[in-house]
């Protein structure tokens, strides 16, 4: 029987750990043998001390084996594709990825979180859909993904317990952000999940976990390594969240983009991830084809409406409304205009996600509830050139002194200087 105190000082003092304690302190955890601070104490010593590479496989077969596994795959009898991101402000990839590559003829069941802080959850995004219903049982879940395509649920709770009070706890003692912890929250998720090959999509810059390129690379070259292990397929985009992605940031406003983005007529960066990650999923896929041909189906999938017939299906299925103007609309709507003529240098994407966060489209806390209909759209983006007075972004707000206050808080996110600002694409680098 391992002593949790004691295994907390050696990795304190920067030893590396056995697999069988590493395991014997999750799944006590899982079962509540061993209390939260001691598991606090452990990941803040993970924190300054870092885990190795076999510590950190271990841990996240650790965290596998504290709940249930799916087989996909072998329920569908198809070779099951997975993609995840790491989270950031305006990611709603899943729900525009999830119509275009169903379109395509490969099987989408995915299983999504709910956002905290300042980055919103795909969850969340769907339950602004009015009759959106995310609880669906394992064998609903599987025949929808039979029949319709498509199925995107809440995360059961017997899928990696031990990721969901471990999460919990990282996130009120300031231990999220270490890319040991980051790499086995989300690939044990996935394996248990039964992907059998993942696209990994790792936001980088000020909106994101990871705040370098540098950063970025070696939490998907772990990833990479992690699935490896595993025996999946695993390739990782990195992705710019220096602004937001796209132009909505708020439930029912990004549902609406993602919408526009299934029949074409989404915002140009956010359309380029999204077929870009349609393409790699599909080269990953058993349709046997490569990644150009991969991103020539999903154009198509876009441009002939099988891709929004796919979607409409999918609400529907889960009991929601597709109609767009059935979506909750803010009482208040207010237009954000350029004080200045100039260049946009800069939209910070966390501050642009904390004024939806105050706003009301996020939570501060586990368990608040979230108004669905309010947030922001950012008309002007980094590289346009604004004149004085030219709309910079919509506040869609509960009152009009929430618009005010969010127009303030939107307006600090701007920098518009003299100079254009350099070209960045939206997809940075690819590791796999
Ligand atoms: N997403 C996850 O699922 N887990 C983390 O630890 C960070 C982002």
């Amino acid at each position: 029987m391992i002593r949790p105190a004691e295994l907390i000082e050696r990795k304190r003092n920067g030893e590396a750990l056995a697999d069988a304690e590493i395991s014997e302190l999750i799944l006590g955890y899982a079962r509540g043998e061993i209390p939260d601070y001691q598991l606090a104490a452990f990941c803040m010593a993970v924190y300054f001390r870092g885990m190795t590479a076999t510590e950190t496989y271990a841990l996240t077969d650790a965290m596998i084996a504290s709940g249930r596994t799916l087989d996909l795959g072998g329920a569908l009898g198809r070779k099951v594709v997975d993609k995840h991101s790491t989270g950031g402000v305006g990611d709603k990839t899943t729900i525009a990825v999830g119509p275009i590559v169903a379109a395509c003829g490969v099987p989408v069941g995915k299983m999504s979180g709910r956002g905290l802080g300042h980055t919103g959850g795909t969850l969340d995004k769907l339950e602004s859909i009015p009759g959106f219903s995310v609880d669906l049982s394992v064998d609903a879940f599987v025949a929808q993904v039979r029949e319709v395509g498509l199925a995107i649920i809440g995360q059961t709770a017997d899928l990696v317990p031990a990721d969901k009070q471990l999460y919990g706890l990282r996130d009120v003692t300031a231990t999220v952000d270490i890319l040991p912890l980051i790499a086995s929250s989300i690939m044990s998720k996935k394996i248990a999940g039964g992907a059998d090959a993942i696209v990994l999509d790792v936001k980088v810059g000020d909106g994101a976990f990871m705040k370098t390129l540098e950063d970025a690379r070696a939490l998907a070259k772990t990833m990479l390594e992690l699935g490896r292990h595993a025996n999946r397929e695993v390739v990782c985009l990195l992705t710019d969240m220096d602004q937001p992605l796209g132009a909505a940031v708020g439930n029912a406003l990004e549902i609406a983009e993602a919408r526009d983005t299934v029949r074409g007529e989404g915002p140009p960066d956010f359309t380029e991830l999204v077929l870009d990650a349609c393409a790699r999923l599909l080269a990953l896929s058993d349709l046997r084809i490569d990644v150009e041909e991969g991103r020539r189906r999903a154009e198509a999938a876009v441009a002939d409406g099988s891709a929004l017939a796919v979607y409409e299906r999918w609400i529907r299925a889960q009991g929601g409304d597709p109609d767009p103007n059935a979506l909750p609309r803010a009482p208040v709507v207010r237009e954000l205009r350029a004080p200045l003529a100039g260049h946009v240098a800069r939209l910070g994407a966390i501050d642009v996600g904390h004024a939806a966060l105050h706003l009301g489209a996020g939570r501060t806390a586990k368990g608040d509830t979230i108004d669905h209909s309010v947030g922001v759209v950012c008309r002007a983006k980094r590289g346009d050139v604004v004149a004085e007075g030219d709309v910079l972004a919509e506040i869609h707000a509960r009152s009009e002194d929430e618009a005010r206050f969010g127009a303030a808080e939107v307006l600090a996110a701007y920098v518009i200087g003299d100079v254009p600002s350099p070209e960045r694409s939206i997809l940075l680098d690819v590791v796999a």
